[in-house]
This record gives C-alpha cells, sequence and structure tokens, in this order.
C-alpha cells in the first residue's frame, strides 16, 4: 500500500499545515514537470525524451508524496503524447503509441511507489531518532537528579561532622562564659566575648542546616508515578547486583496499580535501597536460596503498598523501629542512613515505610497515597 509520507510527520499547526503541504505538493507535481516539458522540448526531438520527466516524477514523490506524484506522472504522459509523439499536438492514440506510454506510466509508478516506501522508511527512521534522543536526554537528567540525591544522602553524613564543629564551640564558649561570669569579681569583658562567640557560631549552624535545606527542596519534584514501572525497572538498575550474587528476582506487580504522585527519581531511590539492603541481608545464604521479591498492591481502596522481600536471616533481634534511626547500622562498613533517608522520603509523600520478619526473610514496605483523580 502506499502511504502519503507526510501522513507519518507530525501534523505540526493541524489543519491548516496539511492543507498548505497538499497545495505544495500539487504545484510542485506542476513546477516538475512543467520544467521537464520545458527543457525536453528545446533539446528539439531528443532521441529519448522521457529521462527528464523520470526525475520529475522522482522530485515531486519525494518531496511533495505519492499523490502529487501519480499527477506528476500524468502530466508527464500527457506531455509526452502530446509533445513527442506523433502526431504531434494531439491526444489521439493508437496501439503502438499506447503501448509506448504504457512503458512509460508504468515504470513511473513503480519508481513512486518505491521513492514512497523509501521515504516513509527515512521519516520513521528520523523520528525514532528523535525519540531516542529525547529519551537519552531525559535519562541524562534523571541521572543528574540521582547523583544531586545521592550527594543529599552523602551530606547526610558531613551535616553531623560540619554542624557537630560549631555546637562543640557553643558548648565550650557557654562553659567559658560561666567561668568567667562566676570569678570574683565576674570578668564582663570575657563573659561578654564568649557569648559574642557563640552567637556567631549558633549562627554558622543554621546557616549549614539552612543551606543542606534548599539543596534537598530543589532536588523535589512532583509528578504522576507509576511505583510498578520503577518495581520493574529494579531489574535492570540491579542487574550487576544480582548477578553477581546469585540472586534470583521476581516481581508480583497488581494489575492496572493507581497512580501515585511524587518525586519518581526520589521513590526509585527507596526501592533501590531497600533492594539493595535484601541484597546484601542475603549474601551469606546458599546460593539455590537467595531470593529477592517485589510485590505490588492496593490497600485499603486509597493506598498502594510497595513491597520488597528477600529470603535473608530476617530483621536484626530488638525494635524494628531502631532500624530507621540514622546511624544505626550492624554492618562492618554501614552507614546507616539508608532506610533513615528512605522513611524521610516516604513519609514527605505522605506515606509509611516500616519492616517485618516474614517467616522466611525480611519484609520492607512502604505505603503512598493514591494520587485522587484528577488532582
Ligand atoms: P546500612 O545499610 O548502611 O547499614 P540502613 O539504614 O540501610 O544502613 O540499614 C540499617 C540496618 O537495617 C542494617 O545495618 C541492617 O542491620 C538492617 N537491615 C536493613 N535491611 C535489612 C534486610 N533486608 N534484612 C535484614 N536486616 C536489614
Amino acid at each position: 500500500m502506499i502511504r502519503n509520507p507526510d501522513a507519518a510527520q507530525p501534523t505540526g499547526s493541524g489543519h491548516a499545515h496539511r492543507k498548505f503541504t497538499a497545495a505544495w505538493g500539487y504545484a510542485l507535481a506542476i513546477l516538475c514537470a512543467g520544467v521537464a516539458l520545458f527543457v525536453t522540448e528545446s533539446l528539439r526531438n531528443p532521441l529519448f525524451p522521457t529521462p527528464l520527466f523520470f526525475a520529475a516524477i522522482v522530485i515531486t514523490t519525494w518531496y511533495g508524496g505519492s499523490v502529487p506524484g501519480i499527477i506528476a506522472i500524468i502530466l508527464a504522459t500527457f506531455s509526452l503524447d502530446y509533445f513527442f509523439i506523433p502526431p504531434l499536438g494531439s491526444f489521439a492514440l493508437n496501439k503502438p503509441e499506447i503501448a509506448y506510454l504504457l512503458e512509460f506510466a508504468l515504470p513511473a509508478l513503480l519508481t513512486t511507489w518505491f521513492v514512497t516506501k523509501r521515504r516513509i522508511a527515512e521519516t520513521t527512521l528520523r523520528e525514532a531518532r528523535d525519540e531516542l534522543q529525547s529519551r537519552i536526554e531525559k535519562r541524562q537528567e534523571e541521572l543528574a537528579r540521582v547523583s544531586r540525591m545521592l550527594t543529599v544522602g552523602e551530606m547526610g553524613v558531613s551535616i553531623a561532622h560540619e554542624v557537630n564543629q560549631p555546637l562543640m564551640a557553643v558548648v565550650l564558649n557557654g562553659d567559658a562564659c560561666l567561668r568567667w561570669l562566676s570569678a570574683s569579681p565576674p570578668n564582663l569583658d570575657e563573659a561578654r566575648g564568649a557569648v559574642g562567640r557563640i552567637i556567631e557560631e549558633g549562627t554558622r549552624a543554621g546557616d549549614i542546616v539552612r543551606r543542606i535545606r534548599a539543596l534537598a527542596k530543589t532536588s523535589t519534584r512532583r509528578a504522576v508515578v507509576d511505583l510498578n514501572q520503577i518495581a520493574g525497572e529494579i531489574e535492570a538498575l540491579l542487574g550487576r547486583e544480582l548477578t553477581r550474587g546469585k540472586i534470583s528476582f521476581r516481581t508480583e506487580l497488581a494489575k492496572g496499580l493507581p497512580s501515585v504522585r511524587g518525586d519518581r527519581v526520589q521513590l526509585q531511590q527507596v526501592v533501590v535501597n531497600l533492594a539493595m539492603n535484601a541484597i546484601e541481608a542475603m549474601s551469606d545464604l546458599d546460593q539455590g536460596r537467595r531470593e529477592l521479591r517485589i510485590r505490588s498492591e492496593v490497600r485499603e481502596s486509597d493506598g498502594v503498598v510497595i513491597a520488597v522481600e528477600d529470603s535473608g536471616p530476617g530483621l536484626p533481634a530488638g525494635n524494628p523501629e531502631d532500624l530507621f534511626t540514622a546511624f544505626f547500622t550492624t554492618k562492618e562498613d554501614g552507614l546507616g542512613i539508608g532506610l533513615s533517608i528512605s522513611r524521610t522520603i516516604i513519609e514527605a509523600h505522605g506515606g509509611r515505610l516500616w519492616a517485618f520478619n516474614s517467616g522466611s526473610g525480611a519484609v520492607f514496605q512502604f505505603r503512598l497515597p493514591i494520587l485522587e483523580e484528577g488532582a
């Protein structure tokens, strides 16, 4: 089937644009056929009058589409008949002339079909390339945001360090101030100096916190998020870790899971973090028993739940809530901030994150409110 390649192009400004494109195609057919006729005529009795008409048909089809191409064929056929096939100046035909014209028109039709196909292939290819490019740009943007998020996470550690310094100075100066005041007679100048330094250091600590909060805030972006999609992407994201850890990965995703509103990158961070913890928890297990499962389900009609389940040794003894406090870790090289950041993210989305033992391993799951229709 011959498809107009222009139909494959984005319509742009719609109806007016289509009308213009069609008019341009017809004008091109007339122009090209006219030029071919003019040049061939001026050659005076050329041996082969058809090549320029062929060129006109190819150019018209490529730039104007298949319908203008066919119009160019009709114009060319009539021109040949009228100007080059005796009796000249007449459309009268007899058998051998009909055969001659068919010999021209049929290959011309075939050429139009072929050129149209090429044109469609090229348009499709261009569209695919453009789409790929825009996808790559989007991914790069997300990647940049993920690395910014990670910076925010790493900053959690340096916050402790940075804020600690001014706080220590506040305490030391407070101590000194008390000593200057309780001396007899009290040294008010020194005490005033110490209070001045307390204010300075306090302000510095406040500035640090403000800076960090501003950074975290700018990296939040709310959009409609499909949690099933995030869960489905985990296998690709953690492919290397799953292979290296010889872990079998399974998803059980609820069909038609309602969307939530949130920051896709942050929510992805949470699932990645929970999955990484699960992978690490199973590292001492026998190979065949390492299983990571991500489930999604609708809960209580107004919430969706994502559960990350492993077949590891289960949660460490004690209150599961302790795991979510900052700097709690049972790992030698652990930071103990992954779960606390994850909980902050889920709570900032109006949800809840909790953990329990399933009998065959640990389960970490979060619940987020379903996006209201039209919200
Ligand atoms: P980190 O991984 O750096 O220790 P997290 O905040 O991510 O920090 O985790 C805190 C602690 O929670 C871990 O050290 C571990 O004891 C426990 N934990 C997390 N996930 C699991 C799991 N899937 N199975 C068992 N324990 C876990």
